[in-house]
């Protein structure tokens, strides 16, 4: 098996393992009980904390824990809210290509009575910081602008987004699910005042993550109940997960500079493979772009049935146009970057793992061709298109 969704999961390091089944066999008390046992629970989960904190240029009283991305985004998001709501700032700066945990915690926003302005992300999948700028008004309590876009791996320009969200005194939250272990990220040097990560995306286990939020900036909690996190975040912490999110934390990180690298360039040649089959196209910049995604649209076929004929040859990708919600509608990132629904139907994410090999991406480009002809050879959309029936787009 090929696994090429990484953007979907990842699977666990072996150190992040480790870490885990020893935390869980050995340490397993509560980090709230007085006894040496639940302190050395309690050590573990500070000393996790402090190590996160360092691998981002935050301070350890900066990190709060999570059960994940989803949750971090929310809290982030209705935070600001709340902090801004206060002020009579309801207003809110965002993109139209974000992750749903910030869409739709923004629609729900809205139901409240806030405003929010999505931005163009343009036909290279990049949100443009005078953009940005543009739409901060006197009201605006948060511009939240994901790392980077989890279907089409474009990377923003966070650093410039952040420094004039600082000059204006908005808050600035970036969902870095996708950058964090990937490429090098610095809570400081990129202006960030809130950040949402998620572990299973570098390695680490599923249902934990951590949000980032500057000193100063106030928080609400999603839960009640105890004093867990400072009172920001109730319930008896993971420590094992948590443990475990550090260990793959820093693993990802001391190898990142090496496998963005070799990452890149199996990227480079995949992209470069696929380019040779007629009537597709890569979607998003081409080198503002996650070292390890591929995203393409071929014309005139159905994505879902290229996945299915993929996962027969053994490789596992992911649909840009997912009909998550058993609906039809294609990716709202695709047509966030002006695909038509057409087209947009016909995508492939291929997001690859460092240990991916040039023999491994030579399988998948001959598979593509191979699984691309074969459904263009019985599809009525593409007959229409060679006999001229229908424009070609691309
Ligand atoms: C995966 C992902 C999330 C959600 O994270 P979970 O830990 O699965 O809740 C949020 N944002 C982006 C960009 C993601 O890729």
């Amino acid at each position: 098996m090929i696994y090429a969704d990484n953007a979907a999961t990842t699977k666990m390091s072996e150190a992040a393992f480790n870490t885990m089944t020893s935390v869980m066999n050995e340490i397993w008390g509560n980090p709230s009980s007085l006894y040496a046992h639940g302190q050395k629970a309690k050590d573990v989960l500070e000393n996790s904390r402090e190590e996160i904190a360092r691998l981002i240029g935050a301070d350890p009283r900066e990190i709060v824990f999570t059960s994940g991305g989803s949750e971090a985004d929310n809290q982030a998001i209705l935070s600001a809210a709340e902090t801004g709501r206060k002020k009579g700032k309801t207003h809110i700066v965002s993109s139209a290509f974000e992750h749903h945990a910030v869409l739709h915690t923004l629609q729900r926003l809205e139901k409240e009575g806030f405003s929010v302005t999505l931005l163009d992300v343009h036909e290279n999948g990049i949100v443009l910081p005078e953009e940005v700028e543009a739409a901060v008004r006197e009201d605006t309590c948060l511009v939240t602008i994901m790392y980077a876009n989890n279907e089409i791996g474009t990377i923003q320009p966070i650093k410039e987004i952040g420094e004039i969200c600082r000059k204006k005194s908005v808050i600035f939250h970036t969902d870095a699910v996708q950058a964090i272990g990937h490429i090098p990220v610095n809570v400081k040097d990129d202006n960030i005042d809130m950040l949402s990560a998620s572990a299973h995306k570098f390695h680490g286990p599923k249902g934990v993550g951590f949000l980032y939020v500057r000193k100063g900036i106030s928080l609400t909690n999603l839960i009640e109940g105890g004093a867990q996190e400072r009172g920001y975040r109730a319930g008896t912490e993971n420590v094992p997960g948590i443990a475990a999110m550090a260990t793959a934390l820093k693993e990802s990180i001391s190898k990142t500079d090496e496998n963005r690298c070799r990452l890149a360039a199996a990227r480079d040649r995949l992209i470069e493979g696929l380019r040779q089959i007629p009537h597709s196209a890569l979607n998003g910049d081409a080198e503002n772009r996650l070292p390890g995604n591929v995203n393409f649209c071929f014309e005139g076929i159905e994505g879902e049935s290229l996945l299915l004929l993929l996962d027969d040859k053994g490789i596992c990708a992911s649909s840009g146009s997912a009909c998550t919600s058993g609906s039809l509608d294609p990716s709202h990132v695709l047509l966030a970057i002006g695909r038509v629904h057409d087209v947009a139907h016909g995508s492939m994410r291929l997001s690859l793992g460092e240990d991916i090999t040039e023999e491994q991406v030579d399988y998948i480009i001959k598979s593509v061709k191979e699984v691309v002809d074969h459904l263009r050879g019985f599809s009525p959309i593409w007959r229409d298109l060679i006999s001229g029936k229908r424009k070609f787009i691309l």
